[in-house]
């Protein structure tokens, strides 16, 4: 990796304490950065380097996954951070700004690599790159990337128009749009997964899986976020960047050691593989909720119309479920059910792969029916993998039981997202980013349940907070169900070997 002047726009803000300072510190005392280190931290505030040292400082002991120690490594990194002020709308705080980054790169003997990182609201993320051009901090002898936070538009027309700003100054394989659940270990585990386990490679395909469900369930309500959450709804705050996001890792095939452009070729394909929804068919594969008064963990929370901020009249979802189906023959047929909500009972991110079972057939009369084999894999807070099995259980005369065969990474020493990611922009790698196309043909798929929202035309269903969500969500499924919103079943139900090897 060639070491880099890292500008961070944003310094003061909540994302760069909670998780972009921790990365940093991270990486560094894993010995990932290279070179000497250089971090401009940016704010209207006016603060002295001193006071970001102090502020970084308190940042690590409060976020860090590893607390910071006294020592000289430590002193080391915190001067590396200096500040300066600037206002987004202000050309001349600019200018002030590239003599700052040229001290710096002379003082350190630092090569021209610039790393732009817009940790501020996505109304400046266009004026921003606009003056980068302007005042000729982007006019490098080495490179210059940008890294973006979300949200990347709130519709298709927004997106392209953000995209076609930033062009103006960086070209696509400069820009590094975040999503983090690409960053988190398991996500980037999905496609070793598939492609270094011959059993797994060999049944991941339509003719093996039954349906696959993704699901991204939060406890937590619309906290502080009032003003920002109620423009934007669980639609465009989730389900068009991570949950679709989450759908191209977990179906796009890739030989071993594929290259950051063939990563984006497959998911471009699989996103681009998704059939569209018809307008008139969009209230049968997509359910839109809003919490309503309920309890989370014995204790009562309001509904969402009674949070502060929120507009007692408010008809943003809090929830949304769909099911889809991607146009390629692996996997024709297969339903795809992706939901994500708010005050939800569990706090879980996961996939769960249901493997057909064809003694289950229709045409086997009088059948009893076997527990499905499934495949979890625990995305957070746990980590880690289980396959649920029938075994024979011998105390009660060979009768069925599923049983599950459990991997938990484990999450202590674990890197996090925000470091799993900033250090692959920072070495360049853009496996784990969302390129322009995936991000256009996601809103392009979301576009029309916009529309329909817009237009009155998709019901907002009603669930109580500390609930599974709407009703309406699991007629979504037919004679399916979501797996694992219940405890499983005890194993009372005796299953007798013989009668089904039989088709009794
Ligand atoms: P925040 O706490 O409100 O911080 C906003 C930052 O923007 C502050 O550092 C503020 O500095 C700076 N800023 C505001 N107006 C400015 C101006 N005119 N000129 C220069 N700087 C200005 O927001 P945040 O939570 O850190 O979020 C930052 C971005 O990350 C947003 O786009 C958000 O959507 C995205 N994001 C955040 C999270 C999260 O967990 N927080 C998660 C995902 C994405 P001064 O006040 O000193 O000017």
């Amino acid at each position: 990796m060639e070491s880099s002047t890292f500008i961070l726009f944003g310094a003061t803000g909540d994302l760069a304490k909670r998780k972009i300072f921790p990365a940093l510190y991270n990486l560094f005392i894993d010995g990932k950065l290279s070179g000497p280190l250089s971090v401009i931290g940016l704010g209207r505030r006016e603060w002295s380097n001193a006071t970001f040292q102090s502020q970084v400082l308190d940042s690590l002991r409060t976020f860090s996954r590893r607390a910071p120690e006294d020592s000289p490594e430590l002193r080391r990194f915190l001067l590396a951070f200096e500040y300066s002020v600037l206002d987004v709308g202000h050309p001349e705080d600019y200018k002030k700004l590239l003599a700052h980054v040229i001290r710096r790169e002379q003082e350190l003997g630092l090569p021209q690599n610039r790393m732009f990182y817009l940790s501020v609201g996505p109304e400046f993320f266009a004026p921003i790159a606009a003056n980068i051009q302007g005042s000729g901090l982007g006019d490098t002898l080495g490179w210059k990337r940008l890294i973006i936070e979300k949200p990347f538009g709130r519709d298709l027309q927004s997106a392209r128009e953000l995209n076609d700003s930033l062009g103006a100054a960086f070209r696509e394989e400069e820009i590094f749009r975040i999503d983090h659940f690409l960053g988190k270990p398991m996500v980037q585990n999905l496609e070793v997964l598939k492609t270094s386990n011959p059993v797994l490679r060999a049944l991941w395909q339509n003719r093996y899986i039954a349906n696959v469900q993704i699901t991204a369930a939060e406890t937590v309500g619309v906290e502080e976020r009032a003003g920002y959450y109620d423009q934007s709804g669980a639609l465009r705050d989730m389900f068009q960047n991570h949950m679709l996001q989450l759908l191209m890792m977990m179906a796009m095939q890739l030989p071993q050691g594929s290259t950051p452009e063939e990563v984006r070729r497959k998911k471009r394909h699989v996103i681009a593989s998704v059939l569209p929804l018809l307008r008139e068919e969009l209230a049968r594969h997509v359910v839109r909720g809003q919490y309503a008064a309920g309890e989370i963990k014995g204790k009562p929370v309001p509904g969402y119309t009674s949070e502060p901020g929120i507009p007692a009249a408010s008809q943003n979802e809090t929830y949304i479920a769909a099911r889809l189906f991607i146009d390629d023959p692996l996997w024709e047929g297969v339903p795809f059910y992706i939901r994500t909500g708010k005050r939800l009972k569990e706090k879980s991110t996961r996939i769960v792969i249901e493997f057909k079972e064809p003694l289950n057939d229709v045409h086997n009369k009088n059948r009893t029916v076997l527990e499905p084999n499934l495949l979890v894999i625990n995305i957070g807070p746990e980590e880690g993998l289980s396959l649920q099995l029938n075994t024979k259980d011998p105390r009660r005369h060979g009768a069925l039981e599923p049983v599950s065969i459990r991997h938990d990474s484990g999450n202590p020493g674990m890197p996090e997202a925000y470091e799993n990611l900033i250090g692959d922009a920072l070495r360049g790698d853009a496996t784990f980013f969302a390129h322009w196309d995936e991000v256009e043909l996601s809103w392009q798929w979301v576009q029309p349940i916009i529309d329909a929202v817009d237009a009155g035309e998709l019901p907002l269903h009603d669930y109580a907070a500390g609930s599974h969500g709407p009703a309406a969500a699991d007629a979504l499924l037919g004679e399916a169900h979501w797996w694992l919103d219940e405890e499983p079943a005890p194993p009372a139900a005796a299953k007798d070997p013989e009668a089904i090897r039989q088709g009794a």
